[in-house]
């Protein structure tokens, strides 16, 4: 049996839920082992239900007032006597900040190993390969998973498309009849959301980043436009932040976010390697930049060369008269 733990946030499942059921469906072709889904919060009766119309074989529903807010030490309590019911072979999280939270702590009480971060996977024989990045995404590393299962694994975000899910099914939908003891060791004391008009840049579907080219502060307001005009969201390379352009929220690579959206339009970016771990797995990546020899390119599905003070306003305007065409 595959398990895939969801994740989901203001009664929506989040991209990776997804991804991850794209990762579960191909091993469960390879190896022909089901597929449930878990699912674990206050009031998911919506959620299971969409969950169930992908071809998987269950959707385990655990309803706890307790699980209203995520909380490693109730998701572990929870899913460990899930686990402990069923003879799972793979376990499947998001390696996300909540799946990179609760992952190694399930792993260690269930004794299995974890490998974290994979972002693709292969059957040799009978033996299950799982590949992750290492030194910043420089090399990949496989991994063969050896000894008795359980075996868990966390997925990065945007390593499986996550619009290749195979639809279609009527899987069952079980309630899991939770009960909680002792109380959690952590508390969630508060949540600060990003700051209004900015979405979380990890789960954007677009995203427009500005970087050094832009010159100087006021100049960015053509990456706002232009993200507007297509319905995205902001980024930026870290010079950008560092010269306090724009908060720290809107950086993008390894010492800020990492993102994984269908479309990244890098503006005025040279592509250094700590800006590339950051979003190299997006699905498409467009680079404007006026230097053809700029390492962004290497990565980039489409590149403009030229200067980005004609290009982006021109974009601006096509997209702007598309939408009210
Ligand atoms: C420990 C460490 C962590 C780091 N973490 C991060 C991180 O998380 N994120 C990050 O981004 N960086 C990070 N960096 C910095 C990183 O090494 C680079 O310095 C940085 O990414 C460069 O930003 P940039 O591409 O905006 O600027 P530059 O490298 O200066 O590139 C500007 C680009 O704009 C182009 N350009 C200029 N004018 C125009 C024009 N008119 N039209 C078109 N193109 C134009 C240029 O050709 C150039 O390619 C980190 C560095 C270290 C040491």
């Amino acid at each position: 049996m595959i398990f895939v733990v969801a994740e989901h946030k203001d009664n929506k499942l989040r991209p990776i839920t997804s991804e991850l059921l794209v990762f579960g469906q191909r091993v469960a072709r390879d190896f022909g082992e089901p597929i449930t889904a878990v699912i674990l919060g206050s009031s998911t009766g919506d959620l299971a239900g969409e969950l169930k119309t992908r071809k998987i074989d269950r959707v385990l529903r655990a309803e706890h007032a307790g699980l209203a807010e995520y909380n490693p030490d109730t998701y572990v309590q929870v899913l460990q006597s899930i686990l402990n019911k069923d003879k799972p072979f793979l376990v499947l999280m998001g390696h996300t900040t909540q799946g990179m939270d609760f992952a190694p702590r399930l792993a260690v009480r269930l004794c299995g190993p974890l490998i974290s971060g994979c972002v693709e996977y292969e059957k040799q024989g009978e033996r299950l390969i799982l590949t992750r990045q290492i030194f910043n995404a420089k090399m990949n590393m496989k991994t063969l998973v050896r000894g008795e299962p359980p075996y868990f694994a966390t997925a990065s975000p945007g390593a499986f498309p996550g619009d290749e899910v195979e639809s279609g099914g009527n899987a069952e939908v079980i309630v899991f009849p939770v009960q909680l003891t002792g109380t959690p060791k952590r508390k969630i004391l508060n949540r600060v959301e990003a700051p209004k008009g900015q979405t979380d840049l990890s789960s954007a579907p677009i995203i427009v980043s500005g970087g050094r080219g832009l010159k100087q502060k006021e100049n960015f307001n053509l990456i706002f436009e232009l993200a507007e005009a297509i319905g995205g969201s902001v980024g930026a390379s870290r010079p950008v932040v560092d010269a306090e352009w724009l908060p720290r929220e809107y950086q993008v690579g390894s010492s800020g976010q990492t993102v994984s959206p269908r479309l990244y339009i890098a503006v005025g970016i040279s592509g250094a390697i700590q800006h590339l771990v950051g979003m190299q797995t997006s699905r498409c990546i467009v680079a404007i930049n006026k230097d053809p020899e700029a390492p962004i390119f290497k990565v980039a599905h489409y590149g403009i060369v030229d200067d980005l003070f004609k290009v982006v306003p021109a974009l601006t305007k096509i997209f702007k008269d598309l939408r009210q065409a």
